[in-house]
């Protein structure tokens, strides 16, 4: 049978497991060789047990757990030819052609520039007496497919990534203990969320919290925005609400792409209005935890389709993401994928990179 390795790279998200756990299984049940590829590009690159074989069994109760049981990783070197190059080696060692990456945008996009170059790494290797003419042969083509996982929900391409929907519930928890005590106290409190440059877990939450105020990057706010927060805050407190909630994503930045901060939003709050004001940064709380219903069941159908859509792959096609469109599991170009937000971002045109990015929040 085939060879096909799975490995998780970048921020861990809740979803990755039952998204490793149906790709090994869906191979398994197609008769392929499955394997892991432990600690990202880190383990590719490194080679030797950070690739294992996996079993039917090495994938068991792993589908309540949070995070990556085969690790993630950041990896300098793989960034550079002669660590792909090293890569490509261990994984012809393997006969590994055919991968699943699941990790975010910069994953996916060294993915891409991997598959680009592997018949000219492959040649490489092959000259250099590293690997034999007959696998050289043999392995001339990479297929990869692509898995989002994210809790930004912050690529383009598909509706929701996996872990945005787990991240979400555990910001929708952290907030209903910080309300009790807002409450108590009559405090405001600014609640910062994950989200460099996309705000989607700000606004939802914010939406989904009852707040008075959201920033976000995709929707810089105008430059009076201190008067009119401070008189929204008023008004509501004259109504008597008794605790005021402002969400920030950790991303946001006012007309001129200067950073919003926390800390800024709360001197203001407490300079003008001397309304007892606290900050709350959830950081990697939201990254952790089971994943929700809805990520293990997305995790799952986003693992089969990414084994079918390799099997069906050949030595032409194009590389694919696994995408979610109206709850429908697709297939989107990987190219088309990354470039067109790299481009919006570079240009800083954040509306448009948030448009490219997914129809998620449109209405
Ligand atoms: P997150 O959403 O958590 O940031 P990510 O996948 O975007 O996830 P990155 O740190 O950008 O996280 O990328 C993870 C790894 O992918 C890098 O450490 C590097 O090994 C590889 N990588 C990223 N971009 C490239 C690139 N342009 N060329 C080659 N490899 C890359």
């Amino acid at each position: 049978g085939r060879c096909l390795a799975v490995f998780t790279s970048g921020g861990d998200a809740q979803g990755m497991n039952p998204a490793v756990r149906a790709v090994v299984r869906m191979g398994i049940y197609l008769g392929c060789k499955v394997y892991f590829i432990h600690e990202g590009y880190q383990g590719m690159v490194a080679g030797g047990n950070l690739i294992r074989q996996a079993t039917w069994a090495s994938v068991s109760g792993i589908l309540d757990d949070g995070g990556t049981i085969i690790g993630s990783a950041r990896c300098l070197e793989f960034r550079e030819r002669p660590g792909r190059l090293r890569a490509a080696k261990n994984l012809i060692d393997h006969e590994i052609n055919n991968i699943v990456c699941i990790g975010g945008d910069g994953s996916l996009t060294g993915a891409n520039l991997f598959r680009k170059e592997w018949e000219g790494l492959v040649k490489e290797l092959s000259e250099k007496g590293e690997i034999t003419k007959e696998n050289a042969e043999k392995f001339n083509y990479l297929n990869i497919v692509g898995l989002v996982g994210s809790i930004d929900n912050d690529f383009c391409g598909t509706d929701m990534t996996i872990g945005a929907d787990s991240a979400l519930h555990r910001i929708m928890e952290a907030i209903d203990c910080i309300t009790t005590t807002a409450s108590s106290h009559q405090r405001c409190f600014v609640m910062e969320v994950m989200g460099r440059h996309c705000g989607y877990l700000a606004l939802v939450t914010a939406l989904g919290s009852d707040a008075d105020w959201v920033f976000m990057p995709e929707s810089p706010p105008e430059p009076d925005w201190e008067d009119k927060l401070c008189e929204k805050l008023k008004i509501t407190r004259e109504n008597g609400q008794r605790l005021n909630i402002i969400v920030i994503a950790e991303g946001a930045i006012d007309k001129e792409g200067n950073p919003i901060t926390s800390e800024y939003i709360k001197d203001l709050i407490t300079k003008r209005l001397h309304y007892d004001t606290r900050i709350t940064i959830l950081g990697h709380v939201q990254r952790g935890g089971t994943p929700s219903g809805f990520d293990r069941i997305l995790g799952t159908r986003m693992g089969t389709e990414a084994v079918l859509a390799l099997m069906e792959a050949t030595p032409t096609s194009q590389p694919v993401v696994i995408a979610l469109s109206g709850n429908q599991t697709v297939r989107v170009p990987l190219m088309l994928c990354t470039l067109a937000v790299a481009q919006a971002m570079k240009e800083k045109n954040f509306i448009l990179a948030q448009e490219l990015r997914g129809r998620s929040f449109k209405r």
